[in-house]
């Protein structure tokens, strides 16, 4: 079910090949916390620009709405409320200022983002005690009206961001609370069947919201997926990959933790294409790839440098686990050639703290040094780091 409701809503695309979600993808519909690290900064990217836009458009609109107040509500109501939206002015351009696209950290667009709810929740609750839910006469009350539904806005407010499940609920939770109490000083204990109704009501909009939402981020997911992997082997395309490169090395510079990454280079791939031709060639090719892929972890990543090179992401890995798994796929092979023998390939391995703390594109150019050195003594091996002395792993 949860299956035909992700592909109705959104990412089952005709116009695109392979649009629907994998097992995998459909699991970060429900959870942002196994996201793929470029899901995470796009999407941050996403979010951050759209809150800034919702924060901006607040900010502009409060002084029209406090000239309308002016001019319909009491002068001592006036007062309060402004007073009130005032109150809000403060923390919607703390936001503005946090999500600038430059100093911006996802954790600031994740607090940002629950800002943006949960302060005007407090916002409805303020003014609802000032106003009391359907008071005033003639105009006041079409004024007092546009804020008894303030909440309604609010969790329709969450289509417009691509959020998991988790996200709606935990920034829909301060809304519900608001109204609750809201409706509770209202209408109860007299009344709890009115309460409930209104809060059924609040619930509907607030699905129909999520899954605005949900289907916002399935469609980000599988557009994403189209623009970064490359179609033939899945594997993440060489501008993608370059992206996470610098990604993953920030973050191990940041922790100053280990970081490995492997150059693989299929061995006498042009005799494939040349006896079999190039589609044949291909086939090897998407093999190779799947039978790399399916021996990472899945914090690794596996990049398509160029034709027949694969660069392999070992994050957290240091030189002697990432030689040790690199040499277990190099055993059991990159699948077979169209004459039934093995297609092997070379391998140079580095590692940021083996490697004395190098940058990405040292790393990227010490583990292709390796793999030319693999092809001059013979093929079919592994060169790699050197461990850091106490580690006795031979280098090849
Ligand atoms: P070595 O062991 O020295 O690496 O030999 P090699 O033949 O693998 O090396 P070389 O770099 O000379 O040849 C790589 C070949 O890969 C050349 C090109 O025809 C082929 N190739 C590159 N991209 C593709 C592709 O997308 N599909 C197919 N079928 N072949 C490709
Ligand atoms: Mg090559
Ligand atoms: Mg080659």
């Amino acid at each position: 079910m949860f299956e035909s409701i992700v592909r109705i809503f959104g990412s089952d695309l005709p116009s695109l090949p392979r649009a629907s979600l994998t097992r995998r993808e459909q699991l970060w519909l429900l959870d942002a916390r196994d996201h793929d690290p470029l899901l995470r900064t796009r999407r941050a990217g996403m979010v951050a620009a759209r809150a800034r836009l919702l924060a901006g458009l607040f900010l502009a609109l409060t002084p029209v709405w406090m000239l309308v107040e002016y001019l319909t509500l009491p002068r001592s109501l006036w007062l309060a409320v402004g007073i009130a939206r005032l109150g809000i002015i403060v923390p919607f351009l703390a936001m503005l200022w946090a999500l600038r696209a430059r100093a911006r950290h996802r954790r600031v667009v994740i607090i940002a983002l629950f800002a943006l709810f949960a302060v005007p929740a407090v916002f409805y609750v303020w003014t609802m005690k000032i106003l009391g839910a359907g008071s005033g006469t003639g105009v006041a009350q079409a004024v007092v009206a546009t804020h008894t539904f303030f909440p309604l806005l609010l969790v329709a407010g969450l289509g417009l961001f691509p959020l998991t499940v988790t996200e709606s609920l935990a920034l829909s939770l301060p809304i519900f609370l608001a109204r609750g109490w809201v409706l509770w000083q209202v209408l109860a204990p007299g009344n709890v069947y009115a309460l409930l109704g209104a809060l059924w009501f609040l619930l509907l909009v607030a699905a129909a919201g999520a899954l605005a939402a949900g289907s916002q981020l399935a469609l980000l997911i599988a557009l994403l997926r189209q623009s970064i992997r490359d179609p033939l082997t899945g594997a993440f395309s060489r501008a993608s990959g370059e992206e996470l490169l610098a990604l993953e090395t920030t973050i191990a510079q940041r922790g100053d933790k280990p970081f490995a990454l492997a150059f693989i280079d299929l061995d006498r791939f042009k005799d494939v294409n040349d006896r079999h031709g190039h589609d044949a060639g291909d086939r090897v090719l998407a093999a190779a790839a799947a039978s790399i892929a399916g021996s990472l972890r899945t914090t690794d990543a596996l990049l398509r440098w160029g034709g027949e090179e694969f660069v392999v992401l070992m994050p957290n890995t240091d030189c002697v686990q990432a030689m040790i798994g690199l040499e277990r796929l190099r055993v059991r092979g990159f699948g077979l050639r169209p004459d039934g023998q093995r297609q092997t390939a070379s391998i140079g391995v580095a590692e940021r703290l083996a490697d004395g703390r190098v940058d990405a594109a040292k790393l990227v150019e010490l583990a292709d040094r390796r793999m030319y050195e693999a092809k001059r003594a013979g093929r079919d091996r592994l060169i790699g780091c050197r461990p850091p002395a106490g580690d006795r792993q031979p280098r090849s």
